[in-house]
C-alpha cells in the first residue's frame, strides 16, 4: 500500500538518522543560500509522490539540521528525546487525537491527568494543584500569570476575564533582576506590560535578594505578582524561596516560581535543598522537552489555586459537550483550543524513567556539568565563573598577562563551535563574556564530556598561538 510505503521510508529515514546523531557534527555551519536553493520551489502544479516527498525532506534539510538532540549539545538549555519519548511522539501523529475536549479523545484525557498526578508527586507539589499540558514553559509563564491576574484582581472584587484592564485596579508585578526574558513576554501578552515590573537586585550568583525583595513589597500596595526563579539560565542558581515566601504571602500576593529546567531538582534527593520551600508557591512553570528529555514542544503549568486556573483559561460554548465533573477537559487548563496530545510521551517518559530514574537522569547531567568544569579549571587562565549547583556551567578564558580576556572568550567559543565536536554559546555574565554549557541530553556519557573538554582546550591552546 502507498501508505505502508511513505511511513516506512520515514521510519527508515528517523532510524538512519537516530544511529549517526551522536557522529554528526554537531551544528556544524551551514550556507543560508544553500539551504534555500535545496529548498525553495515554486509550488508545484501537481502534487508528488509521498515517499519521493520523504526523501527529498530528508535530504534537503539535512545541511540545516542541528544534532541538538545528540550528547554533546551544551548549548541554551536544549536537552534531547528519550527513545520512548519519540516513539510515543510517533503515536501522538499517528493517532492525531484533539486532546482539547475529554469527548474528543478520553485516552488523552485521562493520560494526562494521571502524567499530572506523577509531575506533582515527584516535585513534591500539593497533589490538589491543577496542571495544564502547553507547547513550552513560555506558555506555561503566561497560563500561571494569568491565573494569577485573575486572582489578585479576584480579591479586589475586579472580574479582569470579563471587564480586561481597562479601568483596573493597578497590579504590581515584581521580579528578579535575573528574570526570564520569556516571563517578562508573557507579562506583555497579559497587558501587564513588559517594562513594568519592579525589579529586586539580585546576589553574584543570579539569586533574588530576600532583603531587597521586602523593600521593594513596601512599594506594593494592592494586587501583587511576584515572579521567581528555580534554575537561572546562565548559572543554574536558585531564588531563595524559603525566604522570598514569606515575605510574598505575609503581603497577600502572588508567587509565581519559573522552573523551566531547574524545578526538576526537586525531584532529586541530592538537590532538594535548592528549592526548597517551593512547594509553597501559587504556580510553576516547567518544561518537558528541556531536561525530561521529550520532544518538543512540551511544557507543563501548575497552579496550587485550581479555580482561577480555570476562570483564567476555560472558554465555554453552548456547542461544546462538556464532560461531567469526573471527566477533565483538558482545554479548560490551557490557552488553546484544539491541540497535539502532548501527554502521551510525558506519560511515557515517566513510565520509562521511574521517580528512580528521573533521580538519575537530574543527578547525571548534574555531576557530567560538575566534571566539565574541573576538566577545564585545571587549566590555567580558565576560570569558572559560577558555583556550579546544577547543570549550568560559565566559563571565562583568559589570555597570558593583562589581555583582553573578553575576546579571547568570544573567540574560543567560536572555535568551539566551527569545530563541530561539540557546540556551546557565548553569554554575558556580569559584564563578562563567559562560555555557557548546559547539560541536559540523557544521552551524555563521561566520554562525551572528555571528549568536549579536549576540544574546547584545544580551542583555548589554538587561539593563544600555542
Ligand atoms: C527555556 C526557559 C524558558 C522558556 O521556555 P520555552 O520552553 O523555551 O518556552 C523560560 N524560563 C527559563 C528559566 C528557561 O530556561
Amino acid at each position: 500500500m502507498a501508505e505502508d510505503a511513505v511511513l516506512d521510508r520515514a521510519y527508515h529515514q528517523a532510524r538512519k538518522f537516530l544511529r549517526t546523531l551522536p557522529d554528526r557534527p554537531v551544528g556544524r555551519p551551514v550556507e543560508v543560500r544553500r539551504l534555500r536553493s535545496a529548498l525553495a520551489m515554486d509550488l508545484p502544479e501537481n502534487g508528488g509522490d509521498p515517499v519521493h516527498v520523504i526523501d527529498h525532506l530528508v535530504q534537503a534539510t539535512d545541511p540545516g539540521l542541528v544534532a541538538s538532540a545528540g550528547p554533546r549539545y551544551f548549548g541554551f538549555v536544549i536537552g534531547g528525546s528519550f527513545p520512548v519519548t519519540v516513539a510515543a511522539d510517533w503515536l501522538t501523529s499517528t493517532w492525531d487525537q484533539n486532546a482539547g475536549l475529554y469527548v474528543s479523545s478520553p485516552a488523552a484525557a485521562i493520560v494526562e491527568e494521571v502524567a499530572a498526578g506523577w509531575i506533582l508527586d515527584v516535585l513534591g507539589l500539593p497533589p490538589t494543584c491543577s496542571v495544564g499540558f502547553v507547547t513550552g514553559a513560555t506558555m506555561a509563564n503566561f497560563t500561571a500569570l494569568a491565573a494569577a491576574r485573575h486572582e489578585v484582581l479576584r480579591r479586589v472584587e475586579w472580574d479582569v476575564e470579563q471587564r480586561g484592564l481597562q479601568g483596573a485596579p493597578e497590579v504590581h508585578v515584581v521580579v528578579g533582576d535575573e528574570v526570564h526574558v520569556t516571563a517578562l513576554a508573557a507579562l506583555g501578552m497579559l497587558g501587564l506590560g513588559r517594562g513594568t515590573p519592579k525589579k529586586v537586585p539580585a546576589d553574584g550568583q543570579g539569586r533574588m535578594r530576600p532583603d531587597a525583595l521586602e523593600k521593594v513589597l513596601q512599594d506594593c500596595d494592592g494586587p501583587t505578582i511576584v515572579c521567581a526563579q528555580a534554575g537561572n539560565v546562565n548559572t543554574g542558581a536558585f531564588d531563595p524561596l524559603e525566604g522570598i515566601e514569606p515575605l510574598v504571602h505575609r503581603r497577600g500576593a502572588w508567587l509565581h516560581v519559573d522552573g523551566a529546567f531547574g524545578l526538576w531538582a526537586a525531584a532529586s534527593p541530592a538537590l532538594q535543598h535548592l528549592t526548597a520551600g517551593v512547594e509553597r508557591a501559587d504556580s510553576w512553570a516547567v518544561d518537558a522537552h528541556k531536561w525530561l528529555n521529550v520532544p518538543y514542544d512540551s511544557g507543563i503549568v501548575i497552579v496550587a489555586h485550581p479555580e482561577a486556573h480555570h476562570a483564567a483559561m476555560s472558554a465555554t460554548a453552548s456547542y461544546l459537550v462538556q464532560g461531567r465533573e469526573a471527566e477533565r477537559d483538558p482545554f479548560d487548563w490551557v490557552p488553546e483550543f484544539s491541540r497535539r496530545a502532548r501527554g502521551f510521551p510525558i506519560y511515557a517518559a515517566l513510565h520509562a524513567l521511574g521517580r528512580r530514574g528521573l533521580i538519575d537522569l537530574v543527578d547525571r547531567c548534574c555531576a557530567l556539568a560538575r566534571r566539565i568544569a574541573s576538566l577545564l579549571e585545571r587549566t590555567p587562565g580558565i576560570e569558572i565563573l559560577n558555583e556550579v549547583v546544577l547543570n549550568q556551567v560559565l566559563v571565562r578564558f583568559h589570555p597570558p598577562g593583562a589581555g583582553d580576556a573578553d575576546a579571547v572568550t568570544r573567540a574560543v567559543v567560536a572555535r568551539v563551535q566551527r569545530d563541530g565536536t561539540c557546540w556551546a554559546g557565548g553569554t554575558t555574565w556580569h559584564g563578562m563574556a563567559a562560555m555557557r554549557l548546559s547539560v541536559s541530553n540523557w544521552s551524555t556519557q563521561d566520554a562525551d564530556i572528555e571528549q568536549s573538554a579536549r576540544a574546547i582546550l584545544a580551542a583555548y591552546a589554538r587561539e593563544l598561538g600555542e
